[in-house]
């Protein structure tokens, strides 16, 4: 899609800090840390949001990002798994996205 961030570095035209690859879905540092750990679970398919994805992506994706969790250490004190969606939910790139956010204890409720 053009005039994605998104698909600009799946395209490998915007650079990235990868933390996975494979045929379906990349994860990479969120460049705007938010916790010691933070990074990006994307589908390669251009997905605007949520709402457009369906249960097999959902499921693959938010499987992706627990393992990835795990490997960078956030098993045992656990991390926050978010998906923002579109104005109400603060989304800011159209391009469905995992947030994995570790590291630290977060707090709630959002603002
Ligand atoms: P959201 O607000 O849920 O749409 O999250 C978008 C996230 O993408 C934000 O946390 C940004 O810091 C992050 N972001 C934007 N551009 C880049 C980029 N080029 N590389 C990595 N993360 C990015
Ligand atoms: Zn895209």
């Amino acid at each position: 899609m053009a005039d994605c961030i998104f698909c600009d570095i799946i395209r490998g035209k915007l650079p990235c800090k990868k933390v996975y690859e494979d045929e379906e879905a990349i994860a990479f540092y969120d460049i705007t840390p938010q916790a010691p750990v933070h990074f990006l679970v994307i589908p390669k398919q251009h997905i605007p949001n949520i709402m457009e994805a369906d249960q097999s992506i959902l499921g693959s994706l938010l499987f992706k990002a627990q393992r990835l969790a795990s490997e960078l250490g956030c098993a045992e004190k656990g991390a926050r798994f978010v998906i923002n969606c579109k104005a109400h939910g603060g989304q800011t790139v159209d391009h469905l996205h995992v947030h994995v956010l570790g590291g630290r204890a977060l707090g709630w409720p959002p603002g």
